[in-house]
């Protein structure tokens, strides 16, 4: 059956799922995965609170688990300070050991820089799109240029051998008229 995803596939998907930005059976996919596959259902879960969170800049609900403690707070509310650089050293090192030890903030850690990461791909494809837009317009406007330039070369052509043959004409009716 070509719908059996693997976890590597199930878990590079995941973050367009929880966006529902895949197509319908790639969709099915993934969810008959997530029902069958507690690892990955779990990496899920994770996602979607981290996305929740983020776009909506909004507390996730909690959930059950026991490495939700006072300190996976703390870890959680400092996250985004740290991803961007903007703890002083004691602190990262906090999070640092935290995210060593607890593995929901290590999930955290890494689903953060997976979404960073798409969302710097993400942000580098629309660059790429627009420069090509960009010198696909060009090209079209180059080439616009050029056919106007020929239908200007066509113009001088056809004036220079209706001037030669009016000249011809009147040669020949004067050679006849007077000669
Ligand atoms: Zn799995």
């Amino acid at each position: 059956m070509q719908n059996q995803l693997s976890c590597e596939q199930v878990t590079a998907l995941l973050s367009f799922y929880v966006e529902g930005k895949l197509s319908n059976k790639l969709t099915e996919y993934v969810k008959i995965h997530l029902d069958n596959c507690p690892e990955c259902m779990e990496k899920f879960i994770q996602l979607k609170h981290m996305l929740t969170k983020f776009v909506n800049n909004q507390e996730p609900e909690d959930i059950e688990s026991p490495y939700i403690t006072k300190q996976y707070e703390t870890f959680k509310s400092n996250l985004s300070a740290y991803i961007d650089n903007e703890l002083n050293n004691l602190d990262s090192i906090k999070i640092k050991k935290i995210a060593i030890s607890n593995p929901l903030a290590r999930q955290d850690l890494e689903n953060i820089y997976t979404f960073k990461k798409l969302l710097h791909s993400s942000f580098e494809r629309t660059k790429t799109e627009l420069k090509n837009d960009y010198s696909k317009s060009t090209v079209n406007n180059l080439q616009h240029e050029n056919d106007e330039q020929k239908n200007i070369d066509a113009f001088f052509k056809l004036t220079a051998i209706f001037f030669i043959m009016i000249t011809a004409i009147v040669a020949g009716i004067i050679t006849i008229l007077y000669f």
